[in-house]
């Protein structure tokens, strides 16, 4: 039996039906940009989230980098965030002239440790973007304590942390923005690119719209400069229908994580994720820390189980960052943690015997 990392055609095949009908109405009224379902998802979603805005973009990376545009962050601003994570959060705030600073993250959780947060402030500091990796919401009790004290925007790029929850509220209700993105292997995945911004502010909301738009208003009458940093309806009308499944998904995600922490409970080689106390994950991944990491994947993959590194490399260390003031040793849970980190078959579709298999793989390596 071979087990797949992720398989998306599975879930093809169970909505197949109500995908096909979906992309077909919008082909048939040919209405490709915004229109109703376009509309209809921002409404469910902000709703779901908890805020009174939501903007749909082309992806996850343009929610981050259209939010730091609305909130004026350019040359001679500061942002800080974690060096543990998809390039995205520090692309976005490379490219607007901004300079990243990093704090390391919590070796169990992952996440940017907001314990070390209060040091990285400088008076050129003007936002904290905190990243919700692998499906868990940061400490947002202590960043937005933090943020308000210092009067800093709190952008979160929730990308893989739809629906997580800290003290019951979710993710993307805590900050002035909260980024979303519709990747096809997120919780909630499109057929393509794709990406949500919410916020509560009514001028920072009609803002990141029309930075989407050109910064046109009315059309052709461009007040800034913005880009084109719009939701495909075909992704909107495919996202409402998944939407429906989205909690059953997760609770499946869940499932497979809770058996995992089951199975290598006693087996002191592997470190299972942590879970905070107030938080609950959606598990968009679920990462153990081993020390022997290359012979597991080895073994694993003689054994047919797929599995992936996020991350193998931080960002302070990445050659597109030259000139950052950072470099090795300067966040060394983050660099260990990369070597460490290993994902195993976490989607909900993975059945139980193919996660059996997975379990007997890794303690077949180190039982
Ligand atoms: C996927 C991801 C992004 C980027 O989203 P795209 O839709 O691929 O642009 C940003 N941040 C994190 C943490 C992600 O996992």
């Amino acid at each position: 039996m071979d087990v797949p990392f992720f398989d998306l055609r599975r879930q093809y095949q169970q909505l197949r039906d109500d995908i096909d009908d979906a992309v077909a109405d919008v082909l048939a009224t040919q209405h490709c940009i915004g229109g109703p379902h376009v509309e209809r998802l921002e409404e469910r979603l902000a709703k779901r989230v908890g805020t009174e805005h939501a903007i749909g973009v082309s992806s996850g990376s343009d929610a981050l980098l259209v939010s730091l545009m609305a909130l004026d962050i350019g040359p001679g601003d500061e942002v800080v965030t974690t060096p543990f994570t998809f390039f995205s959060p520090v692309e976005a705030i490379l490219r607007l002239g901004a300079r990243p600073v990093f704090v390391d993250i919590d070796p169990a959780t992952f996440n940017l440790d907001a314990s070390r947060l209060e040091a990285a402030i400088t008076e050129r500091t003007r936002a904290i973007l905190p990243v919700h990796l692998f499906g868990q919401i940061c400490d947002m009790t202590t960043i937005c304590d933090v943020a308000d004290d210092h009067d800093l925007a709190v952008v979160e790029d929730m990308a893989q942390a739809i629906d997580a929850r800290h003290r019951n509220r979710r993710a993307g209700s805590w900050g002035t923005t909260g980024c979303v993105s519709f990747y096809p292997t997120k919780n909630l995945g499109g057929a393509g690119d794709g990406g949500m911004v919410f916020c509560d502010d009514s001028e920072l909301a009609a803002r990141i719209r029309r930075l989407g738009r050109h910064g046109a208003q009315p059309k052709y009458h461009h007040l800034e400069v913005g880009g084109n940093f719009r939701l495909d309806a075909i992704q909107a009308a495919i996202l409402n229908v998944k939407l429906e499944y989205l909690d059953r998904w997760t609770k499946r995600r869940r499932q497979h994580a809770a058996a995992y922490d089951a199975a290598f409970e006693s087996v002191p080689d592997v470190a299972v994720p942590t879970v905070a106390d107030a938080n609950e994950s959606v598990y968009n991944q679920y990462t153990i820390t081993v020390s022997e990491r290359d012979k597991l994947i080895d073994e694993l993959d003689g054994y047919g189980v797929g599995t992936n590194i996020y991350y193998p490399e931080p960002l302070h260390t990445q050659p597109a960052l030259n000139g950052c003031l950072t470099g090795a040793g300067d966040f060394p849970i983050a660099e260990q943690t990369c070597e460490q980190v290993v994902s195993l078959p976490v989607f909900p579709e993975l059945t139980d015997d193919e996660r059996r298999r997975v379990v007997d793989g890794v303690i077949g390596v180190f039982g």
